[in-house]
């Protein structure tokens, strides 16, 4: 038995990784440790998306080699967005790495450590950790090469995993008590375009709200150019769909947007926040914006400012521009923002949002919403309602995996506080 820690950055896709690593690891008998210090064997699952990510990978990769200097057994293996193809150059700069695996290439991790005899000791298959919600990754990679991006590059081509095998691991994670699933995707709407009989997300859905017990499916993250009607309805027709996308729209400027090379204009991205509020006028919709992409004036920013107050998101994941070596921005523009002007236009972005998110949310208090019990945080339960909101409350029983009734009483930008509806 070996104590493994497992040290995650960056998006969900990575988080539900860690969890399958996990779940693969307690089922060959590992068990978790509570920090690198008391750990056996250490895996980084990292993230490049940005230079602040990559240097904090890089500053506990560093930490790490004066651990493994005190502890010469202790085995690090690093996946995530940091391994590219040119692995003899990572082992080169890491050395004090055992081993490195591309995202979701578990199949390496084993046969690799089988072979090395490390600490795989019997066969077991890939699996999450019970908990109430899991993620669930449906297509890997990405075709999309918007110009800031390093995904496509570091995560490959799109590839779908099959309908049926999807909907399978959904029933076996349904035996062992989730009740939500996320479907997770850098582009939701491509999903099955490599698959024999070219399912959709639509189809997908549709046969995963039919598993009995199965109380709520998400999705993300959806693409502006890809979503389709179809989709659209079936979100509108399917109960147990919940009514939230990840529309990441990253700039208010249709010059910035060609050259972010997103492959829709503001007036489309428009059209489709309309009919989608038309359909479903509940749905909370969630949204990406860079600001200081390489040439972005002041007039630009304000046309992301001018976005944001009439779209009235739920909820903004605002970023500086950071350029990737090897991305097609990175070779065209020079980042010529000052890194002071980022700062501040982000700044603006996020106040502006926390007006806009305190608006949208204190329309919630006194009335009642559905909430997943996802654990206990400061003596407090926790959950989020179908619309992705998190939500506090304070009760004796135990809630864990429930479905509770809240009456809110609180609210802030970010969360919503209330008591159980009895
Ligand atoms: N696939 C999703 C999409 O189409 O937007 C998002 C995936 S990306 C890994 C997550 C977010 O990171 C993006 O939405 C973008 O806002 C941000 N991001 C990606 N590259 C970036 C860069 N070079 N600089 C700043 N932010 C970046
Ligand atoms: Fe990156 Fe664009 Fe692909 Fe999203 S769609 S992962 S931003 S290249």
């Amino acid at each position: 038995m070996l104590r493994y820690f497992i040290w995650t950055i960056g998006c969900q896709m990575n988080k539900a990784e860690s969890q399958q690593i996990a779940g693969y690891l307690d089922s060959v008998g590992h068990q978790s440790a509570t920090s690198f210090s008391n750990a056996d064997l250490v895996i980084l699952n990292t993230c490049v998306v940005r230079q602040s990510a990559e240097n904090k990978v890089l500053g506990t990769l560093g930490l790490l080699k004066g651990l493994k200097n005190k502890h010469p057994n202790l085995q690090i293996l690093v996946t995530g967005c940091l391994v590219d193809s040119d692995t003899q150059e990572l082992k080169r700069r890491f050395p004090h790495v055992d081993l490195l695996f591309k995202p979701g290439d578990y199949h390496e991790l084993i046969a690799r450590s089988k072979r090395r005899g490390v600490f795989i000791e019997q066969e077991a298959s890939l699996s999450t950790t019970p908990s109430p919600c899991a993620f669930i990754p449906i297509i890997q990679g990405c075709d999309n090469f918007c110009s800031y991006c390093i995904v496509p590059y570091r995560r490959g081509r799109e590839v779908s995993h099959p309908l049926g095998e999807i909907v399978c691991e959904v029933e076996e994670l349904i035996r062992r008590g989730i009740k939500e699933v996320t479907l997770l995707g850098q582009n939701v709407d491509s999903y099955g375009h490599d698959l024999p009989e070219h399912p959709d997300l639509a189809d997908l859905l549709n046969e995963l709200s039919s598993i009995d017990d199965l109380a709520r499916i998400r999705f993300l993250t959806n693409h502006p150019k890809d979503v389709s009607l179809k989709l659209i309805d079936t979100l509108a027709s399917l109960n147990k769909v919940c009514e939230h996308l990840e529309l990441p729209v990253q700039a208010g400027d249709d010059d910035i947007l060609r050259d972010m090379r997103r492959g829709y204009t503001l007036e489309q991205y428009r059209e489709l926040v309309h009919t989608i509020r038309r359909q479903i006028p509940q749905i909370s919709l969630s949204t990406d914006i860079i600001v200081g992409f390489p040439g972005e004036t002041e007039e630009q920013f304000e046309h992301s400012l001018s976005l944001v107050k009439e779209m009235r998101f739920d909820v903004i994941h605002v970023a500086a521009y950071s350029p990737r070596p090897g991305t097609i921005a990175w070779r065209e523009y020079q980042d010529n923002i000052p890194s002071e002007v980022k700062k501040e236009r982000l700044h603006k972005i996020e106040e502006l949002q926390a007006a806009i998110a305190s608006e949208i949310n204190s329309q919630l208090h006194g009335k009642d919403v559905e909430v997943l019990v996802e654990g206990r945080k400061k003596e407090k339960w926790f959950g989020r309602t179908r619309s992705n909101k998190l939500v506090f409350f304070e009760d004796d029983d135990d809630w864990l995996g429930q479905l509770a009734k809240i009456q809110i009483e609180k609210t802030s930008p970010w969360s919503l506080g209330g008591k159980v509806k009895k």
